[in-house]
This record gives structure tokens, C-alpha cells and sequence, in this order.
């Protein structure tokens, strides 16, 4: 488990940008946190740390971004307006969970029962205390015997 504390949004990205840097083929990160938590910045930087120039945004209106331009393809998920499972079998998830790219996959909690048991979890949390812009990072190695 790795655990860190950002205090602006560009080390929140600066510290997806490391995780971008050394994510391997067939990865799966699972992002986990509330509206406004930091998920998209994070994923923006894990793709520029992939070497994805292209500009990455949360896809409202479609769940799955591909991004082709880096060192591996790059996989965005955002499920936060899924209905059912059913339209993840319509997009063909797992060619992409099991494949050989790096997926990434905001409000993963909503189609838990879908994700390989083997992934990266990524938590962040706000917590007011501590300030608006504070947020608790925790990174953890899931499903590894
Ligand atoms: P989500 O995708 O989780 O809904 P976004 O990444 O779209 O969230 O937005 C996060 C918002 O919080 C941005 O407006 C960003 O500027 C702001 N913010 C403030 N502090 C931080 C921080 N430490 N890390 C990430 N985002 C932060
Ligand atoms: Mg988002």
C-alpha cells in the first residue's frame, strides 16, 4: 500500500504521472472518491505519464475513452452514468481488462462485480480539516497472493 497527501491539484496529477510512468501492460486501476474528489486530474496525469499528448477529459457521454498515442494503450473508463452491466458486454469490456494496454476506470464501485479480481485500487479522499484542496491518496496491490 502506498499512501500520499496532496495539497493542489497539480500534485495530484504530478503523482498520477508517476503511476503513468511505471504502469504495465494489462494493469487495471480502479478509481474510488466522490464528486470533485480528483479522479479526472489523476487520470489526466497517469496519461501524460503514459506519453498521451492528446488531451484527456471524462467522457460524459461515453464510457470508454481509447488513447492510442502513448507507450501503451491507454484505456479510459468512466462508468458514473452506466445503467447495468449490460452496456459494459456492449462495449466489449473485457477485451480491454484483460488485454494488453492499461485501463483505468472512475466510480469502479458501481460495477464492482465486473472488475478482475487482480487490481490496483486507488482511493482519494477529502478531507475538510485538513483544507479544501487537501486529498488522501491510497494506492493498493488487489487480488496479489
Ligand atoms: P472527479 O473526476 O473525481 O469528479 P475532477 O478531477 O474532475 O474530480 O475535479 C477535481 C477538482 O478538485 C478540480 O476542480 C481540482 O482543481 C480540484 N482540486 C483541488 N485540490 C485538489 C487536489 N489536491 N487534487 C485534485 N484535485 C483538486
Ligand atoms: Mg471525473
Amino acid at each position: 500500500m502506498e499512501r500520499v497527501e496532496t495539497h493542489s491539484a497539480e500534485e495530484t496529477y504530478e503523482f498520477g504521472k508517476k503511476i503513468g510512468q511505471s504502469a504495465q501492460a494489462g494493469e487495471v486501476y480502479t478509481l474510488i472518491g466522490d464528486l470533485g474528489a480528483g479522479k479526472t486530474i489523476f487520470t489526466q496525469g497517469v496519461a501524460a505519464g503514459l506519453g498521451i499528448t492528446e488531451p484527456v477529459n471524462s467522457p460524459t457521454f461515453t464510457i470508454l475513452q481509447i488513447y492510442d498515442g502513448g507507450r501503451l494503450p491507454f484505456y479510459h473508463f468512466d462508468v458514473y452514468r452506466i445503467g447495468d452491466a449490460a452496456e459494459m458486454d456492449e462495449i466489449g469490456y473485457e477485451e480491454y481488462f484483460y488485454g494488453d494496454g492499461v485501463c483505468l476506470v472512475e466510480w469502479a464501485n458501481l460495477i464492482g462485480e465486473l472488475i478482475p479480481p487482480r487490481h490496483k485500487r486507488v482511493t482519494i479522499e477529502k478531507d475538510l480539516t485538513q483544507g479544501f484542496d487537501y486529498r488522501r491518496i491510497t494506492l493498493e496491490a488487489c487480488g496479489e497472493t
